[in-house]
């Protein structure tokens, strides 16, 4: 059984035609990447996916949920979590406080509790601060916890951006360009972070990335889109020699 299914997914914006009767399944524990060149539809598809658009034809299951044009709150209630290409930390919190937004967006804290400081609130408060600090652990960041998060080198927000992703304990993430802006050592190592969180949290992650050295390295099965329509689909050594995509994409 699939986690995510797409079928036959249309977005249109205007008379522009971004994403045409795409469509896609990842399977529990996958790590499938989906590529194109720029304008292709992929982050109008995670948009999609998460809330952000609804499809203008088409559908989206999650765990066999019909999610088509929910909003962003419940699709990331039912445990579908994001990065964006731009990193998106909270300036003048540490990298402790940060994972616990994370928390905060789970727990649903009442607001009024929080500010009135409230015994219960209180409690959770505290069980937050040891959770935020377990996934710090687990990703092998809770030596920066009380580190500036936006002070910290550019490797390391990456990281964290997408550990407080993982705050919400999502079962699918979708990670839009993670090693962009990357040099060699910091994409290897978000290579092995990765593959570390997709063991570790019993993920399913659908990856976006130009880097091909890091797509081709982790990812067993790539999705390629061009003109917002897939045009190839299988694991790296066939997507390499793929003359469409050679064509559509690595050729360019
Ligand atoms: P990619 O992520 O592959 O670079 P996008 O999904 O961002 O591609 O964009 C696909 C196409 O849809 C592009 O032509 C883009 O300009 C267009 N597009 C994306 N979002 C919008 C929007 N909100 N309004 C109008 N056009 C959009």
């Amino acid at each position: 059984m699939s986690i995510l299914s797409l079928n036959s997914v249309v977005k249109r914006f205007g008379g522009l035609t971004a994403v045409n009767k795409f469509s896609a399944e990842l399977q529990p524990g996958e790590l499938c990447a989906l590529i194109g060149p720029n304008g292709s539809g992929k982050t109008t598809i995670f948009n999609i996916i998460t809330g952000v658009y609804a499809p203008t034809n088409g559908k989206v299951f999650f765990d066999d949920r019909d999610i088509s044009g929910k909003k962003p709150n419940e699709i990331a209630n039912l445990g579908i979590s994001r990065t964006f290409q731009n990193i998106r930390l909270f300036k003048g919190l540490n990298v402790l406080e940060n994972v616990m937004v994370g928390h905060h967006l789970r727990l649903k804290s009442d607001p009024i509790s929080a500010i009135l400081q409230l015994p219960g609130y209180m409690a959770e408060d505290r069980k937050m601060h040891t959770e935020a600090y377990e996934l710090l652990e687990s990703v092998n960041l809770s030596h920066l916890a009380d580190k500036q998060a936006t002070a910290l080198p550019y490797g390391q927000q990456r990281k964290l951006e997408i550990a407080r992703a993982l705050a919400t304990h999502p079962k699918l993430l979708l990670l839009d360009e993670p090693a962009a802006g990357m040099n060699p050592q910091e994409a290897e190592e978000l290579m092995e972070f990765i593959l570390h969180i997709l063991k570790t949290f019993d993920l399913t992650i659908f990856l976006i990335e130009h880097q091909m050295r890091v797509v081709m390295g982790i990812c067993p099965r790539i999705i390629v889109i061009d003109h917002g329509e897939q045009i190839a689909e299988g694991a790296p050594e066939l997507i390499q020699n793929n003359p469409r995509v050679i064509e559509a994409y690595l050729g360019v």
